[in-house]
């Protein structure tokens, strides 16, 4: 069985960022790329993660290796096809890394045995593949067990580590050290943040690049209010729609029953209505993301105050192979829904979306977070929090925990709302602000739109990455 799958890349056109960087920055990344590619000379850039979709890292890998394609770099993507026991491991690795012991067990010779069972065979898998001159850049803590084996072949082999947490715990330290006598190997390691760095790392190989996210994505292309409804009633999640405008590409999902999964029949009380107040947080199944702080939250503090609906959505539990804990969250995230009574139940909309078809995915979460009033980000910890940047750009007042990548992005009071990521009532007290002073909400959406078009752009990733591969070539 073979352990690697390859995922295909479309090839998108660099020009579409013109407008937007304006001429000088645009022509700067041209011949950027134009000398990557030179530098290159036909070599391929080799990707490895764990998923192709859901999650933030297959998200960037979508259009991060699609602008690559499209100025001519020849970008493959390969995922890793783990069992059970290794994705159980994996998980355990992740919450470790972001300070929570998990499933409690330890990383022990146990561990690394179930680990290295599929790193170092999905390493071998690769390196039949690679000649040199290629490049290797492995994600997040799934890969790093194939560096010893793809450094042999005398490639570059760089690890991005898209997790990270402010304050490291005995937890953390643990990962780390199951997980440092291979990353020591590569010759770059990318972080998200300085406080993300791991301790005993060397400084001259490490790298900071933030995440970015893609403006023309399906996620976030501009949709008029009519799609919106068209594309949320197209879905299930909204009753009729004011104008149902819709373009006809938009439609090209599969609506029939069963394919856009809503929460359980037993807990529908009633769809959304076009002129409902929508309070949005999406989000994996996942406990760092606090779902049941983000329903409590809501409904002591916010749905007293206000005539807001919670709408809470994750993907499918069914198409996430790498993350064995979905499951068991959303049911834990019903339980909270079902002790309800039936007036607040009908305040509360849990929501799984189809992961089937990676465009449909992303209308629905287009339309979605063009829907919200307010959209919240309430987990506990965060590596950087891309559907904080996702609302921002689409002029949303987002209310998210003082942790992790967030604080990078959100300017407390300006472009967004911080509270503390334990304190339901500040959570409360804020959402409550924005939606009783729209003037407020729509100043704050329409400077957290700058700031992601000043920091948070795919552009600037893409050249810090371009230096990095320059620095490691020449
Ligand atoms: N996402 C999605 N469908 C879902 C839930 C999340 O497409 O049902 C997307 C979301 O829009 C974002 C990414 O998955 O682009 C999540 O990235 P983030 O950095 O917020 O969190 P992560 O899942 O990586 O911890």
């Amino acid at each position: 069985m073979p352990l690697l799958d390859s995922v295909p890349i479309a090839a998108l056109p660099l020009e579409r960022f013109e407008p937007v960087i304006g001429g000088g920055a645009f022509h700067r990344l041209l011949e950027r790329f134009a000398r990557a590619r030179d530098l290159l000379g036909g070599h391929a850039m080799w990707h490895v993660n764990s998923t192709s979709r859901g999650g933030g890292v297959a998200e960037m890998l979508v259009s991060l290796l699609a602008y690559g394609r499209g100025a001519g770099i020849d970008e493959r993507w390969e995922v890793i096809e783990g069992n059970e026991a290794f994705f159980s491991v994996t998980k355990r690795i992740h919450n470790n890394l972001h300070g929570a012991a998990g499933d409690g067990l330890p990383l022990d010779d146990e561990a690394r045995e179930v680990y290295e069972s599929v790193t170092l065979a999905a390493g071998e898998e690769l390196a039949e593949r690679i000649v040199p001159g290629d490049i290797v850049l492995l994600h997040d803590p799934q890969t790093v067990g194939m560096i010893p084996v793809l450094k042999r072949l005398g490639v570059p082999v760089v690890w991005r580590c898209h997790v990270g947490i402010d304050a490291p715990s005995s937890h953390t330290r643990a990962a780390w050290a199951f997980l440092r006598g291979y990353v020591r190997q590569a010759d770059a390691y990318i972080f998200s943040r300085r406080q993300y760095v791991w301790e005993d790392l060397d400084p001259d190989r490490t790298v900071l690049i933030a995440p970015a996210i893609d403006i023309f994505s399906p996620k976030n292309q501009v949709l008029s209010d009519g799609q919106v409804d068209g594309i949320l009633s197209a879905a299930g999640l909204q009753e009729g729609s004011r104008t149902f405008a819709v373009e006809p590409s938009f439609l090209r999902m599969d609506t029939s029953p069963g394919r856009v999964e809503r929460r359980a029949e037993a807990d529908e009380r009633r769809r959304l209505r076009p002129d409902d107040v929508v309070v949005l947080q999406i989000s994996r199944w996942d406990r760092l993301k606090d779902p049941i702080g983000v329903i409590d939250g809501f409904v002591r503090h916010i749905l007293p105050r206000s005539e807001a609906h919670l709408l809470y959505a994750g993907p499918s539990v069914d198409a996430i192979s790498d993350d064995p804990e979905g499951k068991e969250v959303l049911e834990e995230a019903r339980g909270r829904f079902a002790a309800f009574p039936g007036e607040v139940q009908e305040r509360l909309h849990l929501v799984t979306l189809p992961m089937v078809d990676v465009e449909e995915n992303a209308a629905i979460v287009n339309a979605l977070q063009r829907r919200a009033q307010v959209v919240v980000q309430k987990s506990i910890a965060e590596g950087f929090g891309l559907t904080v940047a996702e609302a921002m750009w689409k002029e949303r007042p987002v209310v998210a925990s003082r942790i992790g990548g967030i604080q990078d992005q959100i300017e407390d009071g300006r472009s967004g709302k911080l509270v503390g990521a334990q304190d339901l009532a500040a959570y409360g007290r804020a959402v409550v602000d924005l939606l009783t002073e729209p003037a407020l909400a729509a100043q704050m959406g329409a400077r957290a739109r700058f700031r992601v078009r000043d920091a948070f752009l795919g552009t600037r990733s893409l050249l810090q990455y371009i230096a990095l591969f320059e620095r490691l070539v020449l």
